[in-house]
């Protein structure tokens, strides 16, 4: 199982880290030992200061394929999820500029938080999904794939031009704005359209 990851796929997350709006979605990936293991928390690791959630919705493949169609790509995924990217902020800004790789900063253990997923028809019009995530109580994030630069379908088409997409794989789409910082105790709890879908603690 693969993680692939979209980075700047919301025009206004983009404004928020001063990037460049890109011409083609930014890809990286996670490996399977940075998910965090069912009802377990997000340990902060030790060398990083500055610990970022970005919430996402989440895709899961169910089908193997390879250029992948956009007008076929509903039938790689029937489940939607959504979960969390956390990013080492100091970190990757510190690799961004020097032109290195990222997978330090995005790929490290406990760095893919995968809530749970639900079946795609549940939830109605997909390119008008509302999704949020709460630090303690408090509204941080919310977006809508309606605001997403490339959707699902085409993202599927991207990535499968470079990565043959197994069962099982799963595609985080992209953050809105809010992104921000986490600290020893905090509680994340998301959401999409209003139905809960993870809650973790910060460690
Ligand atoms: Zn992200």
């Amino acid at each position: 199982m693969k993680i692939i990851c979209v980075g700047r796929n919301y025009a206004d997350h983009i404004k928020e880290l001063d990037n460049n709006r890109p011409e083609q979605p930014v890809l990286f990936m996670k490996p399977d030992s940075a998910v965090i293991l069912k009802n377990n928390p997000i340990i902060i690791p030790t060398f990083s200061s500055d610990i970022h959630y970005e919430v996402e919705l989440l895709v899961k493949i169910n089908k193997i394929g390879k250029h992948i169609d956009r007008n076929f790509a509903p039938d790689y995924y029937s489940e939607i999820g959504l979960g969390i990217d956390f990013t080492a902020r100091d970190l990757q800004t510190e690799l961004k500029t020097k032109g290195l790789p990222w997978e330090r900063a995005k790929a490290f253990d406990g760095s893919a938080m995968i809530g749970q997923f639900v079946d795609k028809k549940t939830l109605g019009n997909l390119e008008a999904l509302d999704f949020s995530m709460q630090k303690n109580g408090q509204t941080v994030q919310r977006g809508n794939t309606q605001d997403m630069l490339w959707k699902i379908d085409e993202l599927i088409e991207y990535i499968s031009k470079y990565f043959t997409l197994k069962i099982g794989d799963i595609i985080f789409t992209g953050t809105p704005s809010g992104v921000g910082p986490v600290s020893h105790g905090d509680h994340l709890v998301g959401f999409v359209n209003n139905q809960e879908f993870f809650s973790l603690k910060v460690k």
